[in-house]
């Protein structure tokens, strides 16, 4: 039978609760576990695709082409349990199932109820994923106990080991254990404050994870234990790491949470297997070399809304013990501002996804300026789309060359909707979304990454190369590297005669792991420091 382990967070938000269920996954997966993760996210909209990387930071997209919350990457990139539909629900998507069974007559005349009809959809989510073969589940809770809007979810949670019996679930609960310098003391009220209130709902935690920076101590722990009626092997600290979040599953471990988590589930695991994460975190700690990566976004002072695109760079470094320096370039900034001053001494340039015209003369700007000094540069979605733009008008002569999403009426849409795009007015999950499959020329650079023809990947976008354009771009340098399968959408792009200048429809990026980077990210990164150390090298 499928066990549930629930995560919630206490205190104040932004934890790392999406880190921990992470982590937690991976020690349960490393003990020979089959486990599911799931995220539910109190708030009404549908998903997380209509809001603005201000509110949400990226929007995490699955290969059934679902929009999800972020934490999902973090679920993909630390485990390897399949993700779907069924991995995030949000308040909103609930309510529209509920609207939508009591317009259909479902409920046979019952007056409708956030208990019990909005709790037992909740509930159904949650036990989605069980199946015979799936050990645990994981399900997350976004937002912070005392929220008004997570209550219905902590009473589904509340409700489940009613179900399925309470010795199948369990409680983990994340909180922080802030330092007052003043007092130069660790404080632990707000935690037992937090406990309080769970345990005000009917929820016991069986598991306190405690964010410090600090180490707790044995008395700070034991109070904890004492006050917040958890055993004491049953507080485990997670003191902040510095270095990378990779490190978290070995801290967890550290304090045992996969034996004690086995111990209370009564999970039949194996033995913990950690040596490849082990030796991934002593590279992590060890760099040999160092590349600076340019980054050319419009939200570059978020810090979640190209989560992946960091995540994925850091990656490809690891392999080769590279350290990856990230600049963040404004997009905007580039409009005003000299290629030169903001983008002088970077060993690659990198132009990720993004809507709407704000800074796309920016990101024209940086793709210009790699291609002339042939810096290796890559393209992401709207990143490829700039690179096309920017070739039509400096290579190809169509100086007014656009994307119509910026421009309806230029004489040259280079990027333009096809068709079948055309119909589509309704904001939600219209684009073309989740995986597709391309086929890889033979001798494009793309292909020597992968080293196979045919690949699969997400796509989260509304316009298209323009199919009409593709002999002048391909006569005056621009190599079509990949393609759909039926040669109808061009799907990457590539400049073979520059050091490295690959440009890609998709998002790369959603499929990359610490352990199992991405072979276009690979690539880039390899060419950068190829770059770097030619620069380092060179007379002066
Ligand atoms: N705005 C562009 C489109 O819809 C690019 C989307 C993206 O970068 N994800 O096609």
């Amino acid at each position: 039978m499928t066990k549930h382990i629930f995560v919630t967070g206490g205190v104040v938000s932004s934890l790392g609760k999406g880190l921990t269920a992470a982590s937690v996954g991976l020690l349960l997966e490393r003990r020979g576990m089959n486990v599911r993760m799931q995220k539910l996210d109190p708030y009404l909209n549908v998903d997380p695709g209509t809001m603005s990387p201000y509110q949400h930071g990226e929007v995490y997209v699955l290969d059934d082409g679902s929009e999800t919350d972020l934490d999902l990457g973090h679920y993909e990139r630390f485990t390897n349990g399949p993700l779907n539909r069924n991995s995030n629900f949000t308040t909103g998507q609930i309510y529209q199932s509920v609207i939508k069974k009591e317009r259909m007559g479902d409920y046979l005349g019952a007056t409708v109820q956030v208990i019990p009809h909005v709790t037992d959809e909740l509930k159904e989510a949650i036990c989605s994923q069980d199946g015979p073969d799936v050990d645990v589940v994981i399900t997350e809770l976004g937002g912070t106990v005392g929220d008004i809007e997570g209550l219905p979810f902590l009473e589904a949670f509340r409700q489940v080991p009613l179900d399925i019996g309470r010795e199948n679930c369990l409680f983990i609960h994340l909180t922080l254990v802030p330092y007052l310098k003043a007092a130069r003391e660790l404080k632990t009220k707000p935690t037992q404050h937090s406990v309080v209130q769970l345990r005000g709902i009917g929820i016991q935690p069986d598991i306190l994870v405690i964010r410090t920076e600090r180490p707790l101590g044995r008395d700070n722990a034991e109070k904890i234990a004492l006050f917040c009626n958890v055993e004491k092997e049953a507080v485990i600290e997670e003191v902040d790491k510095t270095l990378s979040i990779y490190e978290v599953p070995l801290g967890l471990a550290e304090n045992k949470i996969d034996q004690l988590i086995s111990k209370k589930l009564n999970l039949q695991t194996g033995p913990l297997e950690m040596d490849d994460w082990k030796e991934l975190i002593h590279k992590i700690r060890n760099p040999e070399h160092e590349v600076t990566i340019a980054v050319v976004g419009k939200y570059i002072e978020h810090r979640d809304a190209y989560k992946s695109i960091y995540e994925s760079l850091d990656h490809a470094g690891f392999s080769s013990q590279t350290r990856v320096i990230i600049k963040r370039v404004s997009a905007d900034d580039l409009e005003s501002e000299e290629a030169e001053l903001l983008l002088s001494g970077v060993d690659g340039i990198l132009v990720p996804g993004g809507f709407g015209a704000r800074g796309f003369e920016g990101k024209i700007k940086a793709v210009k300026y790699a291609r002339e000094k042939q810096i290796p540069y890559f393209g992401i979605c709207l990143g490829m789309q700039s690179a096309v733009v920017e070739f039509a008008r400096n290579v190809l002569g169509c100086t007014d060359a656009n994307s119509t999403e910026f421009e309806d009426t230029t004489a040259n849409p280079v990027i333009c909707l096809l068709e079948e795009q055309k119909k589509i007015t309704n904001k939600g999950g219209t684009m073309r979304l989740g995986a597709q499959d391309c086929r890889l020329s033979p001798d494009s650079k793309s292909f020597e990454c992968y080293g196979k023809e045919m690949i699969s990947e997400r796509h989260r976008h509304r316009y298209e190369f323009n199919p009409e354009y593709r002999q002048r771009f391909e006569q005056a340098g621009m190599h079509i590297g990949g393609t759909s399968p039926d040669d109808v959408l061009v799907e990457i792009v590539e400049i073979p005669d520059h050091p490295w200048y690959v440009a890609v429809q998709y998002h790369p990026e959603f499929k990359s792991q610490p352990l199992n980077p991405h072979p276009l990210f690979l690539g880039f990164i390899d060419a950068a420091l190829s770059r770097h150390q030619e620069r380092v090298s060179a007379p002066v």
